[in-house]
């Protein structure tokens, strides 16, 4: 069992594939020409495979792959069909672009729940956000996915400004759809140009919430980072993830492993630890992974805490989201 200094257990391992991606979101990625990572120093197949398999033996129970855009990657398929074989919930995070050709291979994984980022409702504020036309190829494949089955979760960035607007409009589509809609406030990352002005924060999308409908507040479940509601006869629900005005870390059981196989114990930890390469030069990673679990920082990968509105990002250390993994 991965147990931190603080006693929590840590059981949910995400996956980075790759740190390229076909979209260029203005919350995520740096600019237009970010050098993308060599494919020699990205983790292959088997080295996910084996990696994986340490820690399942460790007591993970999830797995997400993600990145950059992991469906990009041409193996994804292999590696979610190995890493099908173990007894943990595997599962996607996803731009949806590519989704209509990897149904199969998710259903032959029993993935039954997908992650999907979708920033606005509107095509042109899509583009605006994401810089690619790609708006409704997202929108059909989400409805594929429901018409599938796939039990939907929809990640939506609120910037303020940018798409704060449209939070009722989410809402209102979950009215006729079981989609599953998550707020995420937005978070300070090298090269997005985050300021405290552009985070719209939880009370705020809240009080919009509050303005157009009445709903339930429901049940956390264990480490549950999102606060869900169910809007009174909703097929769907919405939530809300309050990282940086009320975050939830006391609880938090996930650890990441970016696509060149780097492990951090926090989205925001300085520190990374090398486990691909002490791999491939044949030593035991079981004690590294250990030590970097350890290491965890109390909240926040230690680098900032309190109002948010008081953080200068200049002086937060760490990668971009595309190079992290989200
Ligand atoms: N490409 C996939 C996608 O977009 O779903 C997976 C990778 S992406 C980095 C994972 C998630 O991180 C997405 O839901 C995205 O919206 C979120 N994300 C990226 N940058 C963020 C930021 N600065 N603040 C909050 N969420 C962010
Ligand atoms: Fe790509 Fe996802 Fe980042 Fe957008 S949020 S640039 S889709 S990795």
């Amino acid at each position: 069992m991965l147990k931190d200094s603080f006693g929590r257990v840590h059981d949910y391992l995400r996956i980075s594939l790759t740190d390229v991606c076909n979209f260029r979101c203005r919350y995520c990625m740096p600019d237009e020409d970010t050098q993308f990572m060599p494919a020699a120093q990205l983790m292959q197949a088997d080295e996910i495979e084996l990696i994986a398999a340490r820690f399942v033996q460790m007591g993970v129970k999830k797995i997400r792959l993600t990145g950059g855009e992991p469906l990009v990657r041409k193996d994804a398929e292999d590696i979610i069909m190995r890493l099908s074989k173990y007894p943990v919930e595997l599962t996607i995070t996803t731009n949806g672009t590519a989704i209509k050709t990897a149904i199969p291979v998710l259903k032959k994984a029993g993935i039954q729940s997908i992650n999907i980022s979708l920033d606005s409702l509107n095509k042109e504020n899509f583009f605006l956000i994401t810089k690619r036309p790609l708006f409704e190829k997202v929108w059909n494949n989400i409805q594929l996915l429901l018409d599938e089955g796939f039990h939907v979760k929809v990640n939506t960035v609120v910037m303020r400004g940018v798409n704060d607007h449209e939070i009722l409009d989410f809402i209102e589509w979950t009215k006729t759809q079981p989609v599953h809609v998550r707020f995420i406030e937005f978070m300070p990352f090298d090269g997005n140009r985050w300021t405290d002005k552009k985070v719209f924060s939880y009370r705020e999308i809240l009080a919009v919430a509050e303005s157009g409908y009445s709903f339930l507040r429901m049940q956390d479940a264990i480490n549950e980072t999102a606060k869900k509601y169910k809007p009174y006869n909703h097929q769907g629900s919405f939530a809300i993830i309050s990282t940086m005005s009320a975050p939830f870390c006391s609880n938090c059981n996930r650890m990441r492993l970016t696509a060149d196989g780097k492990m951090k114990n926090c989205l925001f930890s300085k520190g990374e630890v090398d486990i691909l390469s002490a791999l491939r030069n044949g030593e035991d990673i079981v004690p590294l992974i250990k030590q970097c679990v350890t290491d965890k920082a109390a909240a926040l990968g230690g680098q900032f805490e309190g109002d948010y509105e008081k953080i200068d990002a200049a002086k937060i250390k760490n990668r971009s989201m595309i190079n992290i993994g989200g």
